[in-house]
């Protein structure tokens, strides 16, 4: 076994316990910004269909590789970065098996993706980013802005399927036994989930990194994004 099927073996290992005991099912994003192409068949080849990138560039040309697009048919690719309005035309026509856009962070961008998606009369999953640790820097909507942004896809983007939320999280917290911030997804989602009537199942939560997935599991998240304990570190 390669030392790349290992790690997965390993993460895949981890997140069955951690969902066994919060009776949930996760699923494990492999985030591959950065890595060559090489890397990505590998999982693909024992099992790993989900695969997330950051930036619109290096998603659109890994998304085209004349290997992937041979070997990996049915590959799953997460945009997992913030999308700039004039990268949405591309992400939507020029990648194949675009899966999710987890990063959906304004109203604008939602209408925007909307729109030209009924163009072309197809659908998207996507997530809306959630700010929870409220830094200037950081991408995504106010916390208590949640409901009503949720509210504007749910009635007028016909094209997008809100499959729950998603919140990167404030690195600080990283290596603290802290989980505020997921605790402000989980919050939110509790908030939709009384407003609609949902089953809290019904509402995804994309939180948990490679140095905190097993403690957001443990919060309450359903989608992990794990890059470098699956890859190795970025330089
Ligand atoms: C890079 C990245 C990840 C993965 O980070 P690791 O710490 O390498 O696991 C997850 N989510 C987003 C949005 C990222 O940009």
């Amino acid at each position: 076994m390669s030392a790349l099927e290992e790690n997965l073996k390993v993460v895949l290992q981890r997140i069955a316990e951690l969902s066994q005991s919060k009776q949930t099912s996760v699923r494990l994003i492999a985030i591959s910004k950065t890595k060559p192409v090489q890397d990505i068949i590998e999982l693909y080849r024992v099992g790993q269909r989900y695969f997330g990138e950051n930036y619109a560039d290096e998603l659109e040309k890994k998304a085209n590789d004349e290997l992937i697009l041979t070997q990996c048919p049915d590959i799953r690719w997460h945009f997992v970065g913030h999308l700039q309005s004039n990268k949405v035309n591309r992400i939507l026509t020029r990648v194949p098996n675009l899966d999710c856009i987890q990063t959906v962070d304004s109203i604008e961008l939602a209408n925007r993706l909307n729109n030209n998606l009924k163009q072309q009369s197809k659908t998207l999953n996507i997530l809306i980013q959630i700010n929870t640790s409220n830094e200037q820097q950081k991408s995504g909507i106010k916390p208590n802005e949640s409901l009503s942004v949720y509210d504007h896809i749910k009635s007028n983007c016909t094209q997008l399927v809100c499959q729950g939320l998603m919140t990167i999280g404030s690195l600080d917290n990283v290596n603290a036994d802290d989980d505020s911030d997921f605790q402000v997804l989980v919050q939110c989602r509790k908030d939709l989930c009384e407003k609609y009537n949902f089953a809290v199942n019904d509402i995804e939560l994309s939180m948990g990194m490679s140095n905190d997935y097993e403690r957001a599991i443990l919060a309450g998240s359903t989608i992990v994004r794990v890059g470098s304990l699956l890859f190795g570190a970025r330089h």
